[in-house]
């Protein structure tokens, strides 16, 4: 724990202008300041830095956050090691044992190890693809003859694995890394899993398989992906290295390393399934591709494009589990409020195999021509035989609903349910509702992850679960909550609201904390249980002690980077969106009561939707009809605070 006073003397000393203006030149511009930013190749100033707030932004690829966040992402630093790193510089003295460096030191130290192993794996994976007799005759010809250049092996560092189960682990052992690292690294695995990390536990992770290092950002490797070429092995035809302290499968994207100049050029990326995809793209000139590799996109990598490019092609199979993976993706990458693109292939093709037979134009003369939103995808694979069967319709109006109910800005879900009604022709105010219903729901999807897990109570309470309950959408069902991964919406929205409008006046003589503040004792719904509970204690705090925040958010750790994020500027919107905003709304600054409501509400509704929970629970093992009786009493009570709630959100676009 790092003495709160040390990073207060930080926060006075060092003026986030200065700290950055160390590494970038920056230029006024009104109260702030503008520069390249550091963090992507910026070619006209994207980065702007508020010394009133302490904060700075980059409008280009969302880097943000405060000085601290600043040193940590251009040094490579942890937090601590970024907070002795400022304190040395402006002389601020730390006394012996404030900041453990020798406990940071053996973790930096730790992953240094990990990374040359990757790094050793890596090269010794490509000799062996390039110049062993097993890469020669059998590995490298499989290639060539799916199409895959020299220069593409090379640029890719393409690699071989060994083809005895302990090759690797006697190569690393040879050139000097110790068992434990290249356990860490992933690259070799237990035997037994109740014996220990020594040799004759262990065998290699990548047996017999064309190997594709995964890179970071940056180059660096992080582990590997390997395919199998045989087609007589019970063994899976792809296997990716395990999550290591230097691999987080969530945050990475295959190719990215290699294609973030070109995404950036195009303002375009093509998402698609594999390594081949990737490796085959690039190769034939369409270099703006990445790859999820297997597993569901996740909120991480939608964030990580999104700071290369807010526009997304997926280029899939257009087989029912390349349409299913498709659609899969759709909402994650909605949520994240980039634009959304689907071109499927004919069945038989990948992207891979279309270009290895038709070439860079062909491509893009396919893309262009089969390029649909995700309205105009729902509605071609539910309705494509019988564009007027009334329930395939109403099963896509559904799907598209779900769809919408995931995008985060309100003009677009408006734009999109207009488009929606006008292609299926049913009512708006029909696709509004059903959207409503899936956003309400959302907001409770990690209360329905636990609904899942109890099973059937619903079925079995004698009342029946409130409406939104019993919805259950069967279309991908399941996928859904596992890559939300339980978000507490209502606790972060809520937050983002009370760290940009905390001090302004709510009512007279009420500010907006105080007001929050105030509704959290009252109704009881103090956040008790998610990952945001500590910062609205401890900003509770600090409310009770000065009565005002100040630039208390900006500074706080965990705060800062929302602090950046919620900033209500909209530079980053694509033209086309601008012009609707203009249309239609005010500023945040003039919506910032509203919001404090809507999020009250929200949460509100998430309280009640617990204690409804509990009391089916209840009911479910009560043992006399008294008691039954007492508890579908409070049910209905419950209920009718629901309603309330509910009809004060109202049936407005939510
Ligand atoms: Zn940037």
């Amino acid at each position: 724990m790092i003495p709160p006073q040390i990073i207060d003397k930080i926060f006075d000393v060092a003026p986030i202008e200065e700290v950055v203006g160390e590494y970038v030149t920056l230029k006024r511009a009104g109260a702030n300041y503008k520069g390249l930013c550091p963090f992507h190749d910026d070619k006209s100033p994207s980065m702007s830095v508020s010394p009133s707030k302490g904060i700075f932004k980059c409008f280009s690829c969302g880097e943000g956050g405060n000085i601290f966040h600043f040193i940590m992402q251009h040094e490579g630093l942890s937090y601590p090691l970024a907070i002795k790193f400022l304190a040395e510089r402006y002389n601020i003295e730390i006394e012996e044992g404030q900041i453990n460096v020798d406990e940071l030191q053996e973790e930096a130290r730790v992953k240094d190890g990990v990374f040359a192993c990757l790094e050793f794996a890596k090269n010794h994976f490509y000799e062996r693809l390039n110049s062993s007799q097993d890469g020669k005759i059998i590995f490298k010809p499989y290639l060539t003859e799916r199409g895959i250049h020299q220069q593409t092996i090379d640029e890719f560092y393409i690699g071989l694995s060994g083809l005895k189960k302990d090759h690797l682990l006697h190569e690393g052992i040879k050139n000097g890394y110790s068992v434990q690292q290249l356990f860490d690294a992933g690259l070799v695995k237990k035997i037994n899993e109740n014996q220990g990390i020594i040799e004759s536990n262990l065998r290699d992770t990548f047996l017999d398989r064309i190997v594709f290092p995964i890179f970071s950002i940056s180059g660096k490797v992080l582990g590997f992906g390997g395919r199998i070429i045989k087609k007589d092995t019970k063994a899976p035809k792809y296997l990716n290295s395990p999550e290591t302290i230097v691999y987080e499968k969530r945050k990475e994207l295959y190719g990215l390393s290699h294609s973030k100049q070109a995404i950036r050029k195009n303002d375009t990326v093509y998402l698609v399934e594999g390594y081949m995809d990737v490796v085959s793209l690039y190769q034939s000139g369409v270099e703006n591709v990445v790859a999820v590799s297997g597993t569901a996109f996740t909120e991480d990598q939608a964030r990580l494009l999104k700071r290369f490019s807010q526009n997304v092609t997926l280029l899939f199979d257009g087989d029912v589990a390349g349409v299913n993976a498709s659609l899969k993706h759709i909402q994650t990458i909605l949520a994240a409020d980039l634009n959304v693109q689907v071109v499927l292939f004919p069945a038989d093709e990948d992207p891979d195999s279309f270009i290895q037979k038709r070439g860079i134009s062909d491509f893009y003369a396919y893309v262009k021509e089969h390029s649909k939103n995700f309205v105009g995808l729902i509605q071609t694979v539910t309705l494509n035989d019988n564009p007027t069967d009334p329930i395939k319709k109403a099963e896509a109006a559904r799907t598209i609903a779900e769809n919408i109910a995931a995008l985060p800005d309100p003009l677009k879900r408006a734009a999109f349910i207009t488009e929606t009604s006008n292609v299926l022709d049913i009512p708006e105010r029909i696709i509004i509702e059903e959207v409503n219903k899936f956003r309400v729901s959302a907001r409770n999807l990690k209360d329905r992850e636990e609904r899942r897990n109890q099973s059937n109570i619903s079925s079995s309470s004698p009342d029946g679960p409130p409406p939104d309950f019993v919805y259950q959408p069967d279309y991908h069902s399941g996928e859904r909550s596992k890559n939300e991964d339980a978000k507490n919406y209502q606790e972060e929205e809520l937050l983002k609201t009370l760290i940009l409008h905390a001090d302004k006046e709510f009512e007279e003589g009420v500010s907006v904390a105080a007001f929050i503040f105030k509704e959290f004792e009252d109704e009881e719904i103090w956040p008790v249980s998610s990952e945001f509970s500590a910062i609205y204690r401890e900003a509770y705090s600090h409310f009770k002690e000065y009565g005002t925040f100040g630039e208390y958010f900006n500074k706080n750790y965990e705060t800062g980077k929302l602090a950046a994020d919620a900033n209500p500027d909209r530079h980053s919107l694509s033209k086309g969106w601008e012009k609707i905003y203009e249309k239609y709304v005010k500023t945040d600054n003039d919506n910032y009561k509203s919001q404090v409501i809507d999020n009250l509400n929200y949460l509100k509704l998430k309280h009640i939707d617990n204690l409804m929970r509990e009391n089916q629970e209840k009911i479910k093992t009560a043992q006399s009809t008294e008691d039954i009786i007492i508890l579908q009493q409070n049910h209905r009570t419950l209920q009718e605070i629901r309603k309330k709630i509910t009809d004060q959100i109202g049936t407005v676009i939510i």
